[in-house]
C-alpha cells in the first residue's frame, strides 16, 4: 500500500506542476488548430514535455494535423491514455472518440463530460498541456471555466475587424473566468506571392497588434499566410517540428511559453 501511496503522491505532484494553456478564437477558420499543433511541435523540439488536447467538438482536426487519425485511445481504470503522435507528442482528440467524419452534435453536459475525460486523462509527466478549444464561447468553454480552469489562454485572430470583434468576445470570456490572457497571435498576415515574391496583406495587417495594445493584452507574434503552412498541415507534418523557415514564427511564440 505504501508503494501505491508513493505513486499517487508522485502523480499529484506531476499534476500540480502541469501548466494548462488554452488556445481559443472568436470564430473558426482563423488557424487556432494550426497554431496549437505547431506550438506543441516547437515546445517538444525544445525538449519540453508537452501534451495536446483537441477539444474542438465541432471539427476536431488535430488527428489530421498530428498524423494520429484512426488511433484509438486505450483506457486504464476508466482513465484515458493519450495516444502518441509520430513526433512523440502525447495527445487526445474528440476525433479519437468518434468515428472519423461523423459530425458531433454534443451539447451541454455531454460536451462537458467528453472534455473532462480528455483533460483528466493520464498525462503522466506532461509539463505543459495545450488545449485546442472549439471556436467561440460555447459549452466546452463553460465546462472548462467551471471544472478545468486553465493557467492561461492564448487568443488567435486574423487581422480583419470582424475577426477582431469576435476575438474580443473570447477575451471577455477568459476575463470573466479569471483566466489570465497570455497574449494575442495574429495569423494569416502578409502573403508572399510564390511567383513574384511581392508581399500583400489579403486580410490586412497589424490589426491584432493594435487591438492588443488598445486592451493591454500582450502581443505574442504574427504568423504569415503561407502555402507551405497549409500544405504541411494537410500532410500532418507541423512545420515547427522541422527546420523549414515556415516554422520560425511558431517557434518564436513557443519560446515565450517555454519560460
Ligand atoms: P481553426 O482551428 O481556427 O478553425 P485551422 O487551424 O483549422 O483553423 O485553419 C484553417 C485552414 O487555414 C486550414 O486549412 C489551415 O491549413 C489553413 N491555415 C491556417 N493558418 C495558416 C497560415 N498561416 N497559412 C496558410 N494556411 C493557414
Amino acid at each position: 500500500a505504501e508503494g501505491v501511496e508513493t505513486v499517487r503522491v508522485a502523480m499529484m505532484a506531476d499534476k500540480a506542476r502541469r501548466r494548462i494553456i488554452a488556445i481559443g478564437s472568436g470564430k473558426g477558420g482563423v488557424g487556432k488548430s494550426t497554431l496549437t499543433a505547431n506550438l506543441a511541435a516547437a515546445l517538444h523540439k525544445m525538449g519540453r514535455k508537452v501534451g495536446l488536447v483537441d477539444a474542438d467538438i465541432y471539427g476536431p482536426s488535430q488527428p489530421m494535423l498530428m498524423s494520429t487519425g484512426g488511433a484509438k485511445p486505450q483506457a486504464k481504470d476508466e482513465q484515458l491514455l493519450p495516444v502518441i503522435s509520430p513526433l512523440g507528442i502525447p495527445m487526445l482528440s474528440m476525433g479519437h472518440l468518434v468515428e472519423p467524419g461523423k459530425a458531433l452534435a454534443w451539447r451541454g453536459p455531454m460536451a462537458g463530460n467528453a472534455f473532462g475525460q480528455l483533460v483528466d486523462a493520464d498525462w503522466g509527466d506532461t509539463e505543459i498541456l495545450l488545449l485546442d478549444l472549439p471556436p467561440g464561447t460555447g459549452d466546452v468553454q463553460l465546462s472548462m471555466l467551471q471544472k478545468h480552469k486553465p493557467d492561461g489562454a492564448i487568443i488567435v485572430s486574423t487581422p480583419q475587424d470582424l475577426a477582431l470583434i469576435d476575438a474580443q468576445r473570447a477575451a471577455n470570456l477568459f476575463d470573466s473566468g479569471k483566466v489570465p490572457i497570455i497574449g494575442l497571435v495574429e495569423n494569416m498576415a502578409g502573403y508572399a506571392c510564390p511567383h513574384c515574391g511581392e508581399v500583400s496583406d489579403p486580410f490586412g495587417r497589424g490589426g491584432v497588434e493594435a487591438a492588443a495594445e488598445g486592451t493591454g493584452i500582450p502581443f505574442l507574434g504574427r504568423i504569415p499566410l503561407a502555402l507551405a503552412i497549409r500544405a504541411a498541415s494537410d500532410a500532418g507534418e507541423p512545420p515547427a517540428a522541422g527546420d523549414a523557415p515556415e516554422g520560425e514564427a511558431f517557434t518564436a511564440i513557443a519560446r515565450q511559453l517555454a519560460e
